[in-house]
């Protein structure tokens, strides 16, 4: 079989730090297309200088994808076959590329995987955390309100939960995981997999935590978190009942808020006061 296939757009996972997992398959097609679309051509460059392949280069990001997704559908249409990466991983996995898929598509032209590396498989790979059926939630929102509202919305979530994070932000993230799920729930953090200083740390939220401050070199590069789902969804349901109880206390009475809270929630209306205290009933 040929390598390419004219008007086909490939979309090529890429390594995640060990250039040594690029596979044959990926190498013979960067090589072997008219252009490669890459989120970033400087970084990209770099890898292909690696590898011994000169291809031409056109920049795809957010920011132009929308744009320039028609003209590379022409180019398709015209005969070429094109790749699409990005940085690092499988491209449209928290990565530019979902709109250039869908308007090649909807061009009736093909869209062909080349299967790789991705963050999210790899931590879920080495996390031993149940992995028959688990939901990716990518990146969490920067802003801490946005934060912990997407995290009270996921507290009662069964399935394993997937989440990127950047050095910026890992100890936010931690704390509020912590406030979202408790101290107790199961997770694992992968750090800078498949490189020099790869780290898998578990067993606990609050275990990796305390190994993450007790440790500079533990905040640094590239996180995945993988979180078991809730199971007894007991301790979940107060921490969203003390939440909701919080908010509504602010504008109505302590009795009826903590009704409310209690109804909402599912917790019952002991507890609701955070300390434990009653509740009004
Ligand atoms: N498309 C990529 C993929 O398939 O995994 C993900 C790109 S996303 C912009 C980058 C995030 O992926 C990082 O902030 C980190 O959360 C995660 N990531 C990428 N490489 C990683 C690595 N080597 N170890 C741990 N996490 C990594």
């Amino acid at each position: 079989m040929a390598t390419t296939r004219a008007g086909t757009l490939y979309v090529v996972a890429t390594p995640i730090g060990n250039l040594g997992d690029l596979g044959a398959r990926a190498r013979e097609v960067l090589a072997a297309v008219d252009a490669i679309c890459a989120e970033d051509t400087r970084h990209t460059r770099q890898m292909l200088v690696a590898l011994g392949i000169e291809r031409p280069l056109l920049a795809l990001h957010e920011h132009n994808e929308g744009e320039i997704a028609w003209k590379l559908v022409e180019r398709l249409r015209g005969g070429e076959c094109l790749a699409l990466v990005s940085d690092a991983g499988t491209p449209l996995v928290s990565d530019p590329g979902y709109r250039l898929v869908r308007e090649v598509r909807a061009a009736g032209l093909a869209v062909s995987p080349i299967p790789g590396a991705c963050a999210a498989i790899a931590a879920l790979s080495v996390a031993g955390i149940p992995s028959d059926r688990f939901c990716f939630e990518g990146f969490l929102p920067a802003k801490a309100s946005a934060r912990r509202e997407r995290l009270a919305a996921l507290a009662r979530e069964t399935r394993t939960l997937v989440f990127y994070e950047s050095s910026h932000r890992i100890e936010e993230c931690l704390a509020d995981l912590v406030a979202a799920f408790g101290a107790d729930r199961e997770a694992v953090l992968a750090r800078e997999l498949t490189k020099l200083f790869e780290t898998v740390l578990g067993d606990t939220l609050e275990s990796i935590v305390a190994k993450v401050a007790a440790d500079d070199n533990q905040r640094k590069g590239e996180f995945v978190l993988v979180i078991r789902g809730c199971e007894d969804d007991t301790a979940a349901r107060l921490l969203e009942g003390q939440r909701l109880y919080a908010k509504l206390a602010e504008h109505l009475k302590p009795s009826v808020a903590a009704k409310l809270a209690a109804d909402i929630s599912g917790a019952p209306r002991k507890g609701l006061y955070g300390g434990g205290g009653e509740a009004g009933g």
